[in-house]
């Protein structure tokens, strides 16, 4: 019985909503699916989506190399239509029900995904969707803005970096095991890039939560990363909670 001025978590049944924010690369989401998979969580790439949604805009021709037709895309909101499903073991990416996990992946949506993130209705028609799908709790959930936006009152935000040689590193070896040709510096400008936008936006930029623990994975392998994560997870699974 829990004294009566503090409720414990009940941590057989309790599933607790973990949010992972970082810049480009960090490896927030292969953490982010191990965790899930330990937890037996279910595990949401959010940046996946706003892929999707740029993806939809270069093929309808909203985004380009010399325009973003910002009312044309808000106005095409609702005809994109974005789900996860399992392939192969592993979580994809259906826009309007094609399998585009691999096509998200590639330069052309690397380079305009950050402009399409900042408009202001593209993240409304996508924070929504994020938010359903983890009313539940028992969800892990990377991006920019999960601890500060779309989820401030999860119960464990972390915030993960790393130096910029070992991400360009990661994401070069990634798009190699995908089959997408790509160059360190190309990479490098990518990241950069993207960086830059996505934490000097208007629109929920990126930026560390207050109560967001950091963890600079650096110098960590991914298993001495999952077991520093899984224990901040049982150190919130088992401290009581005043109401
Ligand atoms: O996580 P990933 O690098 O695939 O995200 C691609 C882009 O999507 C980011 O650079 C950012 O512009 C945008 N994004 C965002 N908010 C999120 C997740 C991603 O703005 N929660």
């Amino acid at each position: 019985m829990c004294p009566f001025f503090v409720s414990l978590y009940c941590m057989e049944n309790k599933k607790i909503t973990i949010a992972i924010d970082g810049y480009s690369a960090c490896g927030k989401s292969t953490l982010a699916k191990e965790l899930a998979r330990e937890l037996d969580y279910t595990f949401i790439d959010s940046g996946a989506m706003y892929r999707g949604v740029t993806l939809y805009a270069i093929r309808t021709e909203s985004v380009s190399p010399t325009h973003l037709d910002k009312e044309k895309l808000i106005n095409a909101l609702n005809d994109i239509q974005l789900e996860f499903r399992k392939v192969d073991h592993e979580r994809h990416l259906f826009l309007n029900n094609e399998d585009v996990e691999l096509e998200i992946r590639k330069k052309p949506v690397s380079d305009f995904v950050s402009p399409v993130a900042a408009i202001k209705e593209v993240r409304e028609f996508l924070v929504s969707q994020q938010r359903e799908m983890g009313k539940n709790g028992g969800i892990v959930m990377d991006g920019r803005d999960i601890g500060t936006v779309v989820f401030p009152n999860a119960e464990l935000k972390l915030f993960i970096t790393a130096s910029i040689e070992i991400r360009v590193h990661r994401r070069l070896l990634e798009l190699q095991s995908k089959g997408i040709d790509s160059t360190a510096d190309e990479v490098k400008d990518n990241l950069t890039q993207r960086d830059y936008i996505d934490s000097t936006r208007a629109e929920s930029p990126l930026r560390q939560a207050e109560d967001a623990i950091v963890i600079d994975n650096s110098q960590l392998t991914r298993s001495e990363q999952l077991t520093l994560a899984l224990k901040l997870v049982n150190e919130k699974l088992n401290s009581p909670i005043r109401t």
